[in-house]
């Protein structure tokens, strides 16, 4: 699976908003986004933003959207397609299967500082579901799915000091997590309100049906 190799913070510069790429890092004053000297569009000029045009507007919420998730565009036009395909509404269809994407599970349950280094725990071949290996991180998971580490010893303590680094953290409802072991179980599915990035996903579906 291709993979971005660039800065990530570049991302939240272009988008002005906090994508949270970078796991710790994010929430401390590091952050370019806390520094507003730094808070600017990447590049030269970066201070000459200009007027943004209706297809800017739609076009930087499907890079908000794609960049939060860590995907390529292939990738992503892969999962609009088959929202497109599903009953309902797509703009939630797609944040839904987004959010039940594998690497985005791992990381909402805390086993990693955030979905790149979820998806290096799931491509190591630390991660079960059920009981057999899953090296995808863009497997849907599904209700009933249940999440088991069974990898070496370091990876369980990394996972667990991970855990321990933020005890006040709960996770979201449709998640159960059992800190102890580690394991969870998907026990909903996800709604609108447990996508935490503040996107308009009707412009996103008028961007990528246009
Ligand atoms: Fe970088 Fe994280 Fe701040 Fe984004 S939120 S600019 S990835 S430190």
């Amino acid at each position: 699976m291709g993979r971005y190799l660039g800065s990530s913070c570049k991302h939240c510069r272009r988008e002005a908003v906090k994508l949270m790429l970078k796991g710790i890092r994010c929430e401390t004053a590091k952050c370019p986004i806390e520094k507003k000297q730094r808070n600017l569009a990447p590049g030269m000029h970066s201070w000459r933003r200009g007027r943004v045009s209706e297809y800017g507007v739609r076009l930087r919420e499907k890079q908000k959207v794609k960049r939060y998730y860590g995907l390529l565009e292939r990738q992503f036009s892969k999962t609009f397609h088959e929202a497109e395909r599903a009953k309902g509404n797509t703009g939630e269809t797609l944040l839904q299967l987004l959010e039940r994407r594998f690497d985005n599970v791992v990381y909402k349950l805390n086993f990693a500082p955030s979905r790149k280094a979820a998806r290096q725990l799931i491509a190591h071949g630390h991660m079960h579901i059920n009981g057999h290996k899953v090296d995808i991180s863009d497997y849907t998971t599904k209700i009933g799915d249940k999440i088991t580490l069974k990898g070496s010893e370091k990876s369980l303590k990394r996972v667990k000091q991970q855990l321990e680094s933020n005890p006040n953290f709960t996770t979201q409802s449709w998640l159960q997590l059992d800190r102890e072991k580690p394991e969870a179980t998907i026990v909903a599915l996800p709604c609108r309100d447990d996508v935490q990035i503040p996107v308009e996903e009707q412009l996103v579906v008028e961007f990528c049906s246009r």
